[in-house]
């Protein structure tokens, strides 16, 4: 394609956001074209959801980000910015990881890492269900363990109850309630799916349509938990192939060591290296546009509210289509309707660093004398508190806690923008995520040593509400002709990390030949299986 206009100026393609989806777009360019991005982001560092905060040296992963991809293309890529540490892979032999149901093979480093701490390290996965103040294997197992921890009756009674939905099916199957009672029975949907999944989508489980269960609640992993031990049965613990197998399918995953954002800074200096443009703290507030195509945007530098118009030739969005629709003026009605309504989920993560925590009374074998589980992170099922995960954020990386003697977690809660919880007062926010762990049991209350709290609002584009009508958005997005949006909140899609730049690199395709292949930006993410790994809110 002309990488200069008729004057022989070179193209210029404004990216709004760096993300991982932006990030990626703008070295792509950089690295097959001419055309120059300038990339403005709002806030005041890179790596969008990806980002790893920083409080006094503690490192904070905003949800927990497994790096693993089905595609060659994003392990490669990664791996290219960020080498795998030595002694993690073996330079002769390949390191084979797996990762739900999927598996790559990994090789040692050929480039060598720019410092001793740019590196990926390769850790295993594991997490489980906290439950009745205990823990639950997690996929779960139906074996002794799990009956001690329910108790005999109980597992009859959910037994039971299971076996009475495959006889009396609620009929016809309107909510996401019919859907849990005809699967799994009512025993089992009061006692494991209904608070969490209220908790976790902020919405009665009544309320919750049954095709939205068909289509999205396979992802839930405590549902997929349940399911695979109904599934499985009983199985006896001398079952040796079955356990060769489970050991050689043990998940593991890529990971920065410094936390997810690491991966998007080093990406943020190679765009700076190559003569991109970066510019934090300054948001994309005007789209001014001819028709169906865009000329130009807006920008307010947030520092001190100047604003600024930048001529661009393409532009690719990562903001919320929500956003982005207000944008666009002068406004298609319709389309500002559906886009001013689209359902989201917020998010907030409380860090806490303590000295020890309370040592299950439950076999861990490898816990420390500070009693610190061995799990990358725990769902919390129990419906007496809010919280909804929790973080071990030293068994994601020793090097995201700044003293190795101390615990440093993150708390989850799945929240509204607005709501009691996020507007709380940050002090008060510590406070009572501290005493709602004392109050199952997990914490002493005084042994936390400090505590921040960070908000991530849209977290999670919902798929009910208005989203039916998402088609009609996407349609009038389509008709412009250099308008690009990509990524998770940009295309309202339950993007990971290697779908958000899949969709960039198919816009740097597109762009690349002049605006053709546009379409292969919403194929990517569309593979029903693959939606229901997606298992980050459960
Ligand atoms: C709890 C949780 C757990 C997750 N776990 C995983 C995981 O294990 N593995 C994985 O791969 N992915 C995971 N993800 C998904 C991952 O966080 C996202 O897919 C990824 O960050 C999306 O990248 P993006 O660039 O599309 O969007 P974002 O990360 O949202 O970045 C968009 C950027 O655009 C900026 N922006 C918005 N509007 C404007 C504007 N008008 N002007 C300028 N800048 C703007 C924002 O500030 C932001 O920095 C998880 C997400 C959550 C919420």
């Amino acid at each position: 394609m002309p990488v200069t206009d008729a004057n022989d100026h070179r193209k210029v393609a404004v990216i709004a956001g760096a993300g991982p989806a932006g990030l990626t777009a703008a070295l792509e360019l950089l690295r097959r074209s001419d055309v120059i991005p300038i990339v403005f982001e709002a806030e005041n560092q890179v790596g969008g959801i990806s980002k790893t905060v920083n409080y006094r040296g503690n490192r904070m992963d905003l949800g927990g980000h497994r790096f693993f991809s089905k595609s060659d293309w994003v392990m490669n890529w990664w791996q290219e910015i960020l080498p795998i540490a030595a002694g993690e892979a073996d330079a002769d032999e390949p390191l084979r990881i797996h990762y739900q149901r999927q598996s790559r093979e990994l090789h040692a480093a050929g480039a060598k890492p720019s410092s001793p701490d740019a590196v990926l390290l390769v850790r295993r996965r594991l997490s489980r269900i906290f439950y009745r103040r205990r823990f639950f294997d997690y996929p779960l197992k139906l074996n002794a363990a799990t009956l001690r921890n329910m108790g005999l009756l109980e597992s009859l009674h959910i037994g039971l109850s299971y076996g009475q939905s495959k006889f009396v099916r609620r009929s016809p199957e309107v909510s996401l309630e019919d859907f849990f009672v005809n699967r799994f029975g009512d025993r089992l949907y009061r006692t494991f799916f209904k608070s969490y999944t209220e908790k976790v989508w902020g919405v009665p489980c009544e309320e919750i349509s049954a095709e939205w269960g068909a289509q999205r609640i396979k992802g839930l992993s405590v549902t997929k938990a349940i399911a695979h031990a109904l599934s499985q049965g009983f199985r006896a613990a001398t079952d040796t192939s079955q356990k060769r197998t489970e050991t050689s399918l043990i998940e593991r995953f890529l990971y920065p060591k410094l936390g997810p954002g690491q991966m998007w800074e080093e990406v943020a200096k190679r765009v700076a290296r190559r003569g991109g443009e970066l510019h934090l703290r300054h948001k994309v507030v005007g789209i001014e546009r001819d028709g169906f195509k865009v000329l130009a945007v807006t920008v307010c530098d947030q520092s001190d509210g100047s604003h600024r118009r930048v001529p661009c030739d393409f532009l690719i969005s990562t903001m919320s289509v929500s956003h982005l629709a207000t944008l666009l003026e002068p406004a298609d009605s319709e389309v500002k309707r559906i886009a001013d309504r689209l359902p989201y989920r917020d998010f907030m993560t409380a860090g806490l660093l303590l000295n020890r925590m309370r040592a299950s009374r439950q076999a861990v074998t490898t816990a420390p004398d500070n009693g610190m589980p061995p799990d990358n992170w725990i769902y919390i099922q129990e419906p007496d508190v809010k919280i909804g995960r929790l973080q071990v954020f030293n068994n994601w990386s020793p090097a995201l806690v700044a003293d190795p003697q101390k615990i440093w977690l993150g708390l989850e809660y799945f929240c509204r923008e607005g709501d009691g919880l996020w507007s709380m007062d940050d002090g008060r926010f510590v406070d009572f995520a501290a005493k709602e762990l004392a109050s199952i049991g997990m914490i002493d209350r005084h042994d936390v040593l400090d505590g921040t709290v960070h908000r991530v609002a849209k977290a999670y584009p919902a798929y009910f509400g208005e989203y039916r009508e998402f088609g009609r958005v996407r349609t009038y997005l389509d008709q412009f002709l250099n308008l690009y949006p990509v990524g998770r909140n940009g295309m309202h899609r339950y993007n990971n990390q290697d779908h958000s730049m899949l969709a960039a690199n198919a816009a740097v395709n597109a762009i690349l030949n002049e605006g053709n292949g546009k379409t292969a930006i919403w194929g990517i993410n569309t593979e029903e299986s693959y939606h229901e790994e997606v298992d980050e809110v459960a």
